[in-house]
């Protein structure tokens, strides 16, 4: 164990860290072993694992179905390219299969290999698909403030997290942000998106894009009637819609896509994370039957873009298998109803202790608020850091969950694998509830 956290000190750069804090402390866990909704570390302490790790292992761990679907394809062709004109099996039935899945006529697939990447894709095809159709300047995103849509060149500026454009350096020129719709309700949220869109002249913007559920800046539900305006505003002005569906695709929500939720159609889907649920990198961009018609017409010229890995053979056949699961398992309509199992156990919390603030859930996709008075929504000093108190006293529980905490909120979140039951369910909540309390003693003596 000591000298795993030494190397892992000395050389392992962890994702989206405090270097400090990493050389300080060292990892805080070192997973070995995952089954169903559990993790286990190298001492063998088990954790329930309340995020799906990244908010993405959606049918659990330590599925062997996937492993030997892994194992069966790379025993036949673990790799071949997909470029130009070459293809492949496993591929070609993944496409179809996302195609027969994805709402009305988003019927045709790009691959990648993760999310950002996803969304960098998605930049360029828009601004492409604009181009060939001869209007070059709509080059414009508008995205949501506290929106997350990646870390790669364009991702990291659709991104609405300012912290995440220092690390780039600065926000890149094109790149616009407008309200968030849970902060600001519906017609605030329209109202700056529609000033956004006019300041900058419609005739500018290739595409506005959005989380359908807005995951790390806090699982921010929208109203219920946010993206049919977004639609009616797009659809006015002429701006494609994007809905990023890393997090909220693949039943998440309780629905395949997140964004059926409200009876919308966007023109183009992001996706990754629980399309393989994390057993293996992949990720790709779904578009509608028009936009492919433009991008397929060979008078228009090549698609300069594509990945050594876009539609790796061996990811596509676990995609394949892990669809398949979540299919035959029914675990759509577990989250859907587990997620409202969840969200009563979340009420009853609210009832009992006095820091608990808002709390939703939409399927296994969750999170509660805390706050100095719920009644009147007022926060605690950051400087108390009561979100990241409460995520370590769940550690010291077994439960794995995020804390999010920005200027008006502390957020923990939940999104845990999609198999999870009511005993499974009540078994978090309970020690939800012991969490919160030992933080609320410490605040509330
Ligand atoms: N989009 C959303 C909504 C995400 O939550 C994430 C990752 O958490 C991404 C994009 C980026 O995906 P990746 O980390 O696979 O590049």
């Amino acid at each position: 164990m000591k000298n795993l956290i030494e190397l892992d000190k000395r050389h392992f750069i962890h994702p989206t860290s405090s270097i400090q804090q990493q050389q300080e402390k060292g990892a805080k866990l070192i997973v070995e072993k995952g089954e169903g909704i559990y993790l286990t570390d190298i001492n063998g302490s088990v954790f329930i694992d309340a995020m799906s790790s990244l908010w993405n292992v959606n049918i659990g761990h330590g599925r062997n179905e996937l492993a030997e679907a892994a194992a069966d394809q790379m025993k036949k062709l673990a790799y071949s390219s997909a470029f130009s004109t070459f293809s492949h099996e496993p591929a070609i039935k993944l496409a179809a299969k996302i195609a027969s899945l994805a709402p009305e006529d988003l019927n045709a697939v790009f691959f990648t290999s993760g999310g950002s990447e996803s969304n960098d894709s998605a930049v360029k095809l828009v601004r492409h698909y604009w181009k060939i159709q001869g209007h070059p300047q709509r080059r414009k995103i508008v995205a949501l403030k506290r929106g997350y849509h990646g870390v790669a060149a364009a991702s990291t500026s659709v991104t609405g997290i300012p912290e995440f454009w220092d690390m780039a350096g600065h926000l890149m020129n094109d790149f616009l942000h407008a309200d968030t719709p849970y902060w600001e309700g519906t017609e605030k949220a329209i109202a700056s998106l529609r000033s956004v869109i006019e300041e900058e002249g419609a005739e500018n913007i290739a595409a506005f894009f959005a989380e359908p559920v807005q995951g790390a800046g806090g699982v921010l539900i929208p109203p219920s009637n946010y993206f049919k305006e977004v639609r009616n505003l797009c659809n006015e002005y002429g701006i494609l819609f994007v809905a990023d569906e890393v997090i909220t695709g693949f039943g998440r929500t309780g629905k395949f896509f997140g964004i059926e939720n409200w009876g919308v159609t966007p023109d183009l889907i992001t996706f990754a994370k629980g399309v393989t649920s994390g057993y293996i990198p992949m990720g790709g961009v779904i578009v509608s039957d028009s936009i492919h018609n433009v991008l397929k017409d060979k008078s228009k010229g090549t698609l300069f873009h594509g990945f050594t890995y876009s539609g790796h053979p061996t990811a596509a056949a676990v995609a394949l298998r892990n669809i398949d699961i979540i299919e035959k398992e029914g675990l759509v309509a577990n989250a859907k109803a587990m997620g409202a199992y969840l969200l009563e156990g979340f009420k009853k919390i609210k009832e009992q202790l006095k820091i608990v603030g808002d709390v939703r859930a939409i399927g296994l996709l969750g999170a509660v608020e805390l706050v100095q008075d719920p009644a009147n929504n007022k926060r605690f000093s950051a400087k108390l850091q009561v979100a990241s108190k409460v995520v370590e006293a769940l550690h010291e529980r077994g439960v794995i969950c995020r804390a999010v905490t920005y200027e008006n909120t502390d957020i923990i979140c939940f999104s845990p694998p999609l198999i999870m039951d009511q005993l499974q369910i009540d078994s978090m909540v309970e020690k939800l509830y012991d969490a919160i309390l030992s933080v609320q003693k410490q605040l509330i003596p």
